[in-house]
């Protein structure tokens, strides 16, 4: 189901990276519903084409392009390929990432590199290589954060630290790109079940689940649909005077319950 027009993104072209899964796949298949032309990034070539045979099935045009995004060459090939193929490039969305929990003291310097290097690295090798064509006709670049860019919490300071960087960078490079008519945003997606968050996060612990959804005010978890809907409103025309922004798509999470649990049935607040 779309809520927007069925043509709002026709004769774009849209890069979306760890697009073989997870929110990825989904924002690829809510932008290809609504005229996208979509190139489909990530490691697993089998995963991609996976996404663009569902993609084709269903009326949509979709391309694989396997990289690894902390592959500099990789990148640069894949932005070439996809403007070779599709003669344009218009929106990119920087998903992929990598994620597990550690204590900071057990976290190894390849561990540390390894996240770095996906999310803050990846996301601005595809920027910058992006950039000469999102320039020529102005574009959208989108960056997908979580909360832990500016709140603490234990086990993720690889993850907090790589997506506090993409927050400035998208802060940094909406002002600097703005002449070029580039618009740069984010999102910060609350919990949802993918395939990352399966294996690597809420495996921590069998009531994990159960603690989330009670940390969030709209009291359950999102999906890939809210998160797609999101990414598609920011990457159009819709959005076309927002940038530099992040949006969180979370049922409040990030803002927590408050301390007082207010029944207006029972008339009291308690602790
Ligand atoms: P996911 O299913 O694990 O997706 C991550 C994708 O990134 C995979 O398709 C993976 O594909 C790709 N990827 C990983 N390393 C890569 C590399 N080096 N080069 C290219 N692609 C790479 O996880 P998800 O939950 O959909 O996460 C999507 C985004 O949402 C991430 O940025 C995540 O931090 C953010 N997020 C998710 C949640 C949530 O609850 N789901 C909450 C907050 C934020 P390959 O392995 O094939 O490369």
């Amino acid at each position: 189901m779309s809520y927007y027009a069925s043509d709002l993104l026709t004769g774009r072209v849209a890069l979306i990276t760890g697009a073989g899964t997870g929110l990825g796949r989904r924002m690829a298949e809510r932008m290809a519903g609504v005229g996208a032309r979509i190139a489909l990034v990530g490691r697993r070539a089998d995963k991609l084409g996976e996404v663009a045979r569902a993609i084709e099935a269903a009326g949509g045009a979709a391309a694989a392009f396997p990289a690894d995004v902390r592959d500099v060459a990789q990148v640069q090939a894949a932005v070439d390929g996809v403007v070779a193929r599709f003669g344009r490039l218009d929106i990119l969305v920087n998903n992929a990432a990598g994620n597990f929990l550690c204590p900071a003291e057990k976290l190894s310097p390849n561990g540390w590199n390894a996240v770095i290097n996906i999310v803050l690295n990846g996301t601005f090798f595809f920027s910058r290589a992006a950039f000469p064509h999102l320039a020529k006709d102005g574009g959208s670049i989108l960056n997908i954060l979580a909360a832990y860019a500016w709140l603490a919490g234990p086990g993720t300071v690889h993850s907090a630290s790589a997506k506090a960087g993409v927050l400035a960078m998208t802060r940094a490079l909406a002002v600097e790109w703005a002449p070029h008519r580039i618009r740069v945003n984010a999102i910060s997606p609350g919990p949802i079940h993918t395939e990352g968050t399966d294996k690597n996060l809420w495996s921590a612990a069998p009531d994990l689940e159960a603690r989330i959804i009670r940390q969030v005010p709209l009291r359950r978890l999102g999906t890939a649909d809210e998160v797609a809907d999101a990414a598609l409103f920011l990457s159009s025309d819709l959005a076309r005077w927002i940038t530099g922004q992040v949006l969180p798509v979370d049922g409040g999470h990030w803002l927590g319950n408050g301390v007082y649990d207010w029944n207006p049935a029972r008339g009291t607040a308690a602790t």
